[in-house]
């Protein structure tokens, strides 16, 4: 009986199955011997096999295996003006809807310093295989020409039977010159898959071949698949199938026509209904079997029919249901709103929504593919799409810095997959990166550069994991004490039971504004002493790497590198208290790690020359980290170098509240430098570096009240310091007092000690640097206040010593 009514809620487990079930595929026994023995020959004979094929299995052999140029031109006169317009009109939409898929490249970070990325490029050389038969099947040679074309493969081959005396039908040749394509041959079945996939010495040898055809193409595109010598194949092939969910308003005769349009392809087609309504059901029935005395072919018909069937079911929701278990190749839903149900589509080739969107429509020319994984594939695969004729290409590049960090993790997993030589491929590399740092070339980002000066084992070092940080929880996780000290309130309201934030967000977003930074370049530490230190440590292998210091200056820049176990170059100011430029650039060319450059400098309180230190840093990009010590910036009303930061990302400067803010006693300073500089001096300060009590009045000195305040005391002490030096100027002791641009006067007295004994001698202490440093005899004098200063000029004004004193 054709087509079939069945109720779905009437059957049992195994005839739901049953109704289901798709006719078994063709798979005669001799099928894979004949064509393995077909492939054999092909290789071993090429073209006189091809040949000898063609007379016998196609419609005889042709002249030219290749067709030739003007056989084309012929067939376009001969195919008809209307033809020639449809094909156009399908090329056009399958060409729009394949070139809108061109996807972009994708290039990501999925971990500092690994990129990974995905790159398309087209496969060289395609073959397209279109089959002979009762009738030319363009659409079949336009589903793969126009991606093929789009995507950009360099040899499109198209193989199709001389099925009229040798010479193919002229509506493929047709197809073919509207594609672009000129590589024709006119020979067909298992034979024509061999020789694309071999080659022969007319047919190139193409690495993926695409098309339907019969059993015997088919077995072929899986055997050459199959060895790596052959080629590619596009899709797993199975016989034709639809599935239309119809409900009571569909239209009997449109579905029976879409039932039918599927059936005539193939006898082992299969075309099911679901529907809802018993009525519809009969409708289509009878309208099918009304149509089927017009239609041509009625033997595949016939056959195709009997497999097909008409399953009532309860509702949508249940069609649904089978349909995904189903999985079709085609899937029609003749239902009101079809869309609505379009998310509940799990698994089907191609979908066609509503009453207006017959399966011909992307058969031929709607511009979707035909190309669609049939026999329950569906479930797993899809169509043919623009990728199909693509290699997608993934690409990674990883820094130094990115294999440092990641590399752990595969020698990890290799170990456990017990592949050594993984392992090794990793291990030997990561051993290297740690040999090779001063020599490395020339990087390309601070990061890269970062990378490459920093201490190997601070790289992977992974830092101390302080209690977490949170004031909405109560805190027994960090052993404090419930109580705070019985001192006073502000014990209480600093709660100085509890550890600090360990690095104050507070008090680092307060000193981003204040400097004009982000605060993700701002690191707190106790005085900037603890940022020589740490920048020390962090860059500076003891033994191997050196730093640059430029004497006189400040002391502690050599002695944390001492203490670090770093080399110290000293490349000395020059005689009117400059840098040498030259002789620090050797020493950055030998590899110094760091520079340290303190403007205004202690000693010697002059501002180093703006243009030096720019040429310096041109010439250091990359290479060294620069960093320039502002101590003193408040009293020198010069720019910043903060904000040349921009263009030299490693430069890192130095700033405290010890000075103009008057914060000594706080120990609060910060170092401003790139992120990933700041992220590996966070990695080995102390959990929790800077105190409550400091924050919080570091904290109040900036705020804008304040900080007025301070403008005041800083304009006050610049007077007070031009009031010193000349009065120290007009010492009959004193025979230099240097320019100063800090809060303090460099001065060499004629006799050090007599100076430094009469301003003891009034209860004042200065700075000697006499006998330890290129300066001769020098005293620093700090300007203090206006009564400290009139102090120490009566002091030394005189002749005599003792005058002075109070
Ligand atoms: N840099 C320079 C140039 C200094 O003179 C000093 C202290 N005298 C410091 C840094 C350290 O200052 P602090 O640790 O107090 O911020």
């Amino acid at each position: 009986m054709k087509l079939p009514i069945i109720e779905y809620s009437a059957l049992g487990e195994p005839e739901r199955r049953a109704a289901l079930s798709r006719p078994a595929s063709d798979q005669r026994e001799n099928v894979v011997s004949l064509v393995r023995e077909t492939i054999t020959r092909v290789r071993a004979e090429g073209d006189t096999a091809l040949l000898d094929y063609a007379q016998r299995f196609d419609g005889g052999a042709p002249v030219n295996l290749r067709v030739p140029t003007s056989e084309v031109d012929e067939a376009m006169a001969r195919v008809g003006a209307e033809a020639l317009r449809a094909l156009q009109r399908a090329i056009e939409n399958v060409r729009r809807f394949h070139a809108a898929q061109i996807a972009p490249s994708l290039s990501i970070e999925t971990s500092p310093g690994v990129r990974c990325e995905r790159v398309f490029r087209p496969i060289d050389s395609v073959g397209l295989y279109v089959p002979g038969g009762s009738a030319p099947l363009p659409s079949a040679l336009i589903m793969s020409a126009v991606p093929a074309g789009i995507a950009g493969c360099k040899r499109r081959v198209v193989c199709s039977p001389g099925t009229q005396k040798g010479r193919i039908d002229p509506v493929i040749l047709a197809t073919a010159r509207l594609c672009g394509i000129d590589e024709i041959f006119a020979i067909g079945g298992a034979q024509a898959i061999a020789a694309m996939a071999y080659g022969t010495p007319t047919i190139p040898k193409v690495e993926k071949i695409f098309g339907p055809g019969s059993t015997w193409v088919t077995t072929a595109k899986q055997l050459v698949a199959a060895d790596p010598d052959g080629a590619a194949l596009d899709l797993p092939a199975g016989p034709s199938e639809v599935l239309v969910i119809a409900d009571e308003h569909a239209d009997a005769a449109f579905v029976a026509a879409d039932l039918l349009a599927q059936a005539e392809h193939d006898p082992l087609s299969q075309a099911i209904l679901l529907t809802t309504s018993l009525a519809l059901a009969e409708r289509v029935r009878d309208q099918a079997m009304a149509f089927l005395g017009g239609l041509s072919r009625a033997a595949i018909l016939d056959e195709s029919l009997a497999r097909s069937r008409i399953i009532v079911v309860a509702d949508i929701d249940e069609a649904i249901e089978i349909s995904n278990h189903y999985a079709p190749e085609h899937l029609i839903l003749q239902i009101s709103e079809p869309r609505r149900w379009l998310e509940r589509i799990r698994a089907a080739g191609s979908v066609f929504l509503g009453p207006w969107s017959p399966e011909p429509m992307g058969d031929y020319c709607s511009g979707t593919n035909h190309v669609l994984p049939t026999y329950g594939y569906a479930r797993a695969y899809s169509g043919l799409s623009l990728a199909d004729f693509q290699r997608r290409i993934t690409v990674q590049e990883l820094t130094r810095e990115g294999l440092r960090d990641l590399g752990p993790t595969a020698t990890t997993l290799a170990r456990l997959e017990g592949l050594d030589a993984h392992a090794l491929a990793v291990d030997l590399r990561l051993g290297a990166l740690g040999r090779t740092l001063e020599t490395a070339g020339g990087p390309t980002s601070i990061d890269d550069m970062t990378t490459r000066l920093a201490r190997p084992s601070i790289l992977s070092l992974r830092a101390y994991e302080h209690a977490h940080w949170d004031s909405r929880f109560e805190r027994l996780h960090a052993n404090e004490s419930p109580w705070p000290p019985p001192i006073d309130a502000e014990g209480d309201r600093l709660a100085l039971n509890r550890y600090p934030e360990p690095q104050p967000q507070a008090l680092i977003d307060a000193l981003a504004s204040n400097y004009g930074v982000a605060s993700s370049d701002v690191l707190v530490s106790r005085g900037s002493d603890e940022g020589i230190d740490l920048l020390t440590r962090v860059f500076c292998e003891a033994g191997r790497d050196s730093v640059i210091v430029c004497p006189p200056t400040f002391g502690m820049y050599a002695v944390a590198a001492a203490t670090q176990g770093a080399k110290v170059h000293d490349v000395p100011l020059t005689a009117d208290f400059q840098l040498d430029v030259a002789k620090i650039k050797s020493f950055i060319d030998a590899g110094s790690k760091i520079l340290w450059i303190c403007s205004p400098n202690n000693p010697t309180g002059n501002l180093l020359d703006s243009t030096d230190i720019e040429s310096i840093l041109d010439y250091s990009k990359n290479r060294c980290l620069v960093v320039i010590d502002e101590a003193y910036a408040e009293f020198s009303q010069a720019p910043s170098w903060i904000t040349r930061r921009d263009a030299y990302p490693n430069l890192v400067i130095l700033r405290t509240l010890s000075k103009a803010y008057g914060l000594a006693g706080a120990r609060i300073g910060c170092l401003i430098a790139s992120p990933v500089v700041i992220r590996l001096l966070r990695k080995i300060i102390p959990p929790y570096a800077i105190a409550s009590a400091s924050v919080d009045e570091a904290l109040r000195t900036l705020q804008s009240a304040s900080k007025a305040v301070i403008d005041s005391r800083i304009t006050s002490t610049l007077k007070e310091r031009e009031r010193l030096a000349d009065k120290l100027r007009s010492s009959p002791l004193i025979a230099t007092v240097y320019p100063s641009h800090s809060n303090f006067l460099l001065v060499q007295p004629h006799d050090s000690s007599a100076v430094l004994k009469r301003l003891k001698d009034i209860g004042i202490l200065v700075r000697d640097f006499s006998g330890r440093s290129s300066l001769g005899p020098a005293i620093r004098i700090t300007v203090g206040s206006p009564e400290q200063n009139d102090r120490i000029i009566t002091a030394i004004s005189s002749e005599s010593p003792g005058s002075g004193k109070p």
